[in-house]
């Protein structure tokens, strides 16, 4: 693929860039990960990823062997060894190499690695005339287990799900679930399988825009927050709150959230459809800021 690689102190060429069979990451899905965005040469809320990969290191004990500031160079200099403008960076930090057994402490040394590349999009259509989902029967982890706030490397809850979402595609002529909704063990919406969701409910200046709070097992999404932001910025009422699939089947607009996605309307869900059938008035405008905030901050890259 010709993309330089960040491993472990170096700069390699991908088809070097080789992890141990006894990195626990790999055996245990012991590790912690980003998903960062960058747009026009400049890194989208890159202290805000960065906080959060080292939140969720802290919260499984795994020192990461950079400090933030490190870090970040590191994930800048890796785009620019890729000579990237606009694309998607991913830094992985594992447990590192150990034994068979799972624990952590015969792992001495975490493993770092990043990979920019650039990023395979939603078509312009699905923006243009919204997302078909569909919810599916395996739930949201409960953050009593491994929280969901913690953006781990174990993503097979949300594999599980997305299988379910395919399986339904597979039976169907046109795709029906672009994306999986999971539900809380009490059956809210919590975020699909990586995006988070939001429901506009009401009309006029007067509509509330809301998403679930992260305590029931949403990832607390770096989109969603600018979402948050950008709404209230238009001088809507944002609140977090619990609600179920009958709240969004009846809900005026309905978008979801997420560093590849970015906001993206949703027009059918469980086959009901959402408002008139079209990106919702609301949801436009937030795409429209959005695009605008991504184009024109950041961190610079060059
Ligand atoms: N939920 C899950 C489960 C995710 O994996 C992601 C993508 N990281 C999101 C929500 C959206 O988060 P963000 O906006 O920070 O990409």
């Amino acid at each position: 693929m010709g993309l330089t690689i960040y491993l472990n102190g170096d700069f390699v060429p991908d088809e070097e860039a080789r992890v141990s069979v006894f990195d626990h990451g790999l055996l245990y899905g012991d590790g912690v990960f980003e998903g960062i965005r960058f747009y026009n040469g400049r890194v989208f809320k890159l202290d805000e990823h960065l906080q959060r990969l080292y939140d969720s290191a802290k919260a499984i004990r795994l020192e990461i062997p950079l400090k933030p500031e490190e870090m970040k160079e590191v994930i800048l200099e890796t785009i620019r060894r890729n000579n990237l403008r606009d694309g998607y960076v991913r830094p992985v930090v594992t447990r590192g190499p150990g034994d068979l057994g799972l624990d952590p402490d015969k792992c001495p040394e975490p493993f770092v690695f990043v990979i920019a590349d650039t990023i395979v999009l939603y078509p312009d259509e699905s923006y243009k005339n919204g997302l078909s989902v569909i919810t599916v029967p395996t739930r949201r982890n409960v953050p009593e287990a491994l929280n969901p706030r913690i953006k781990s490397l174990n993503y097979l809850n949300n594999i599980l799900a997305k299988i379910e979402a395919n399986n339904v595609n597979a039976a169907s002529d046109i795709p029906i679930a672009e994306e999986a909704i999971m539900l809380s063990n009490d059956g809210y919406v919590v975020e699909c399988t990586g995006d988070n969701i939001f429901i506009v409910e009401g009309r006029d200046t007067a509509c509330r825009v809301s998403t679930p709070p992260t305590y029931i097992g949403a990832l607390e999404g770096v989109t969603r927050n600018t979402a948050m932001d950008l709404a209230r910025d238009m001088g809507l009422q944002v609140e977090e709150k619990i609600f179920t699939r009958y709240e969004v089947y009846i809900a005026d607009e309905c978008f979801l959230t997420g560093t590849a996605a970015e906001i993206i309307p949703v027009v059918k869900v469980d086959g009901r459809i959402i408002g008139d059938g079209r990106p919702g008035r609301i949801t436009q405008e937030l795409v429209k800021r959005f695009r605008n905030l991504t184009q024109t901050t950041g961190t610079e890259i060059f």
